[in-house]
């Protein structure tokens, strides 16, 4: 059993690379470390699969932690914690612990008490710009050379109160000449006021914060992360929390830095976005306009369809670049297998047919690749050797141009009068051969009496309304249907007598 599904793991990973000094660190311990300050979006998913598909790949574990350290800046909100978890399940990255960092505070400052204890860190109240002056420079500024009671009794009163926001920071001392000024001498934790920045879980329970850098190197170790998977704009990180695990004599997980993802078409900023739903330039963070996996997941699109883009990226440190037309091109081939066929008419507008000699069935396959999974039907009934059918708007040129059309999978009419309105026409033959033989063009129709309203929120959000077949309300919402020659797209919300579905792309 076990290595069935060791095996069964290896396959579907198969094609990511194998991982380096995999066979050093035992176990696979991998985490996905996102913000609660908004939704997972096309900039995560890297992170998320890789992390994922490479604990699984080698069965190993992976972890979901939410750093939710800055309750001024990057502001958590309770309903981002449950969005994530929502994202992750979807993207199909189940986690097998969760940790969420406002819950381990006490074991951060436990660590900063240590770190000042041995003086590998100190408590800084220089005015930033001053010590940012100097440490350009590469000078120490004066709280360096407090001794570790001194700044044992300075974060006693920054826990305390004795000191207001940015008036005093931890830094872990480094080497205070490294060739990047942005890791010397990092700041590790800093004071927010609790009255004016609650924490959305642990209120005001707590005044000094950490810093990315700190609580994240101290989880890292402690979780027992091997292999950490991130962009390489974190490289820098690696060189400041260095000098945390030399000081604390912790071996540093592998980290893999991959190459940056340039985005065609749509942001990947996390700030743009959220501006844009706090100015009411979207509706909510699934509004079809945003990259946001809740959008993609209301559009309709296959979570294999990003898991294929990351596993073709893989961990490599070149950068990748993610268009719209890429995600759709590989989209279309996970959803055309799947997508049932439905008449959607788009501005339908109606044709009058006479000589019509009795009832008629048309009958539609669900999938034309797949005619195992059914037949949808379309019923034309004929009162007084008379029947209406319905075009869709954009079609009513080929009338004025045709002589012959032929209604799919129905009969020929042969077109009598284009400008009526409604436009009329007669019953002519009912065989495909005919109208191949005559050159009519194959037009998509709808009965009279099996219509229902439809509307699509489309990628702009705009909405294109018209009339759908009435058999689509057989799909459960959630559903992803083809509109045929109009596109993929998601059923979101029916009830008796409308439909209303989310587009993908054609
Ligand atoms: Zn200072």
């Amino acid at each position: 059993m076990f290595a069935n599904r060791l095996n069964g793991e290896e396959g579907r990973f198969g094609d990511l690379p194998p991982l380096k000094n995999k066979d050093l660190s035992g176990e696979v311990v991998t985490r996905f470390a996102p913000n609660p300050d908004f939704v997972l979006h096309l900039g995560s998913i890297r992170a998320a699969i890789l992390s994922h598909d490479y604990a699984r790949k080698y069965d190993g574990r992976f972890l979901l932690r939410f750093e939710d350290t800055d309750p001024r800046l990057k502001k958590s909100a309770l309903e981002y914690y449950e969005a994530i978890r929502d994202d992750l399940k979807w993207l199909e990255c189940p986690w097998d612990q969760e940790w969420i960092q406002s819950d381990r505070l006490s074991l951060y400052y436990e660590h900063a008490v240590k770190l000042l204890d041995q003086g590998s860190a100190y408590v800084c109240t220089c005015e930033r710009e001053a010590f940012s002056a100097r440490i350009s420079r590469g000078e120490p500024c004066p709280c360096r050379l407090k001794d570790p009671a001194t700044n044992l009794d300075d974060w006693r009163k920054m826990l305390h109160g004795g000191y207001s926001e940015g008036e005093a920071v931890v830094r872990i001392k480094t080497d205070i000449t490294h060739p990047n000024p942005a890791v010397r001498d990092w700041p590790a934790f800093r004071v927010i006021d609790p009255e004016k920045y609650p924490h959305p879980r642990v209120g005001t329970k707590y005044r000094v914060w950490p810093l990315y850098n700190i609580a994240s190197a101290i989880d890292d170790h402690l979780l027992g992360v091997t292999h950490i998977f991130r962009g390489k704009e974190h490289l820098t990180n690696a060189f400041r929390q260095g000098y945390v695990y030399k000081y604390l004599e912790w071996k540093y997980p592998e980290a893999i830095h991959y190459g940056r993802l340039k985005a065609v078409g749509f942001t990947l900023s996390k700030s743009v976005m959220v501006k844009q739903l706090e100015t009411g330039q979207v509706k909510d963070y699934s509004d079809p306009r945003l990259p946001t996996l809740a959008a993609l997941r209301r559009r309709g699109y296959s979570p294999n369809t990003l898991r294929k883009i990351v596993h073709e990226m893989g961990p490599r440190p070149v950068d990748a670049t993610l268009s719209w037309d890429n995600i759709n091109a590989a989209d279309r081939k996970e959803v055309d297998r799947i997508a049932h066929r439905y008449n959607f008419l788009v501005d339908p507008v109606p044709l009058d047919v006479t000589g019509v000699p009795g009832n008629f069935e048309a009958h539609l396959p669900l999938h034309p690749g797949q005619p195992e999974l059914g037949a949808r039907t379309l019923k034309v009934n004929a009162e007084g050797n008379k029947a209406r059918v319905w075009l869709s708007g954009a079609d009513k040129g080929l009338l004025a141009t045709s002589n012959v059309l032929r209604l799919m999978e129905l009969f020929n009419v042969e077109v009598e009068n284009a400008d009526a309105s409604p436009a009329s026409a007669r019953f002519h033959s009912q065989d495909y051969m005919t109208a191949r033989k005559l050159g009519a063009p194959l037009i998509q129709w709808l009965p009279e009496g099996q219509r229902i309203q439809f509307q699509s929120v489309m990628p702009d959000a705009t909405l294109a309304t018209g009339q759908a077949e009435e058999n689509v309300l057989a799909e459960p919402v959630g559903s992803i249907i083809q509109m045929v020659r109009f596109g993929f797209a998601r059923i979101d919300f029916k009830d008796k007598s409308q439909v209303e579905v989310y587009y993908s792309h054609r």
